[in-house]
C-alpha cells in the first residue's frame, strides 16, 4: 500500500453505530488533518433550518440515504477548502458504490487519490443497543430501533459492497471494531502506523 503520508486521504467506514463518529475524530486530531462527516454536517444543517438541511432530513429521519444530488456536491464543496490540502478524513462517504465513483473522479481531478481505508467491523445485536443508548441522551431523530434496524439493512445492502471496490485496490483494513474506545484506537493507531502515518506535531 502506497501511502501519501504528507496528505493522507482516509475513508473509515462503519455500520451505524459502530463508532464511526468518536474514531473519526481521535484520527483528525493524531494527524492534525480535518475529519468530515457528512452525517454531521447534514445534522447541523437541520438544526439551522438550512434548505440543505430540509431536503436531507426527509431521507435522514426515515433511515434513509440522502440522494447523491445533494450529498456529492455537498462533498465536492467541501473538498475545495483549503484545509483539505494537508489531506482529511471522511467519516461516512462514500457509502454507495456510486459515491466511491464520484469521489475517485473528484479527487482524480486534483491528482489525488484515497490512500487508505478502514473498516470498524461490529457486532450488529451489540450495536442496536448502543444506538438506543445514544437516543437517550443525544434524542437523535434516526436512533429509533425500526430506523436503526433499516439503517443496518441499508448498510449491509449498499455500504458492504462499497468495501469490496477498496479491497480489490488493496487499500482496505478491517479492524475490530468492539471493546472500549481506547481499544479500537490502539488497533487504529497500528493501522496507522504499519501505513506510515505518524502522530502530527
Ligand atoms: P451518520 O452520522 O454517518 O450515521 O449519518 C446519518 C445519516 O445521514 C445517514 O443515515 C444518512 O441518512 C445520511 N448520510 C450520511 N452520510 C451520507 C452519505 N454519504 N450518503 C447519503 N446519506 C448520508
Amino acid at each position: 500500500m502506497t501511502t501519501n503520508a504528507s496528505a493522507p486521504l482516509i475513508l473509515l467506514l462503519g455500520a451505524p453505530g459502530s463508532g464511526k463518529g468518536t474514531q473519526a475524530k481521535r484520527i483528525a486530531d493524531y494527524l492534525q488533518i480535518p475529519a468530515i462527516s457528512t452525517g454531521l454536517i447534514f445534522r447541523q444543517n437541520i438544526k439551522a433550518e438550512t434548505e440543505l438541511g430540509l431536503r436531507a432530513s426527509r431521507f435522514i429521519s426515515k433511515g434513509e440515504f440522502v440522494p447523491d444530488t445533494v450529498t456529492n456536491p455537498m462533498v465536492a464543496a467541501r473538498l475545495e477548502a483549503p484545509d483539505v490540502v494537508n489531506g482529511c478524513l471522511l467519516d461516512g462517504y462514500p457509502r454507495t458504490l456510486e459515491q466511491a465513483h464520484y469521489l475517485r473522479d473528484a479527487l482524480a481531478k486534483r491528482d489525488r487519490d484515497v490512500d487508505l481505508v478502514i473498516e470498524l467491523v461490529t457486532d450488529e445485536e451489540e450495536v442496536i443497543k448502543r444506538l438506543l443508548k445514544r437516543a437517550e441522551i443525544e434524542g437523535r431523530e434516526d436512533d429509533t430501533e425500526s430506523v436503526i434496524r433499516h439503517r443496518m439493512q441499508v448498510y449491509h445492502q449498499l455500504t458492504e459492497p462499497m468495501a469490496t471496490y477498496y479491497a480489490d485496490q488493496d487499500k482496505l483494513i478491517q479492524i475490530d471494531g468492539m471493546g472500549t474506545i481506547d481499544e479500537v484506537w490502539e488497533r487504529i493507531e497500528a493501522v496507522l502506523a504499519e501505513a506510515g502515518l505518524q502522530k502530527a506535531n
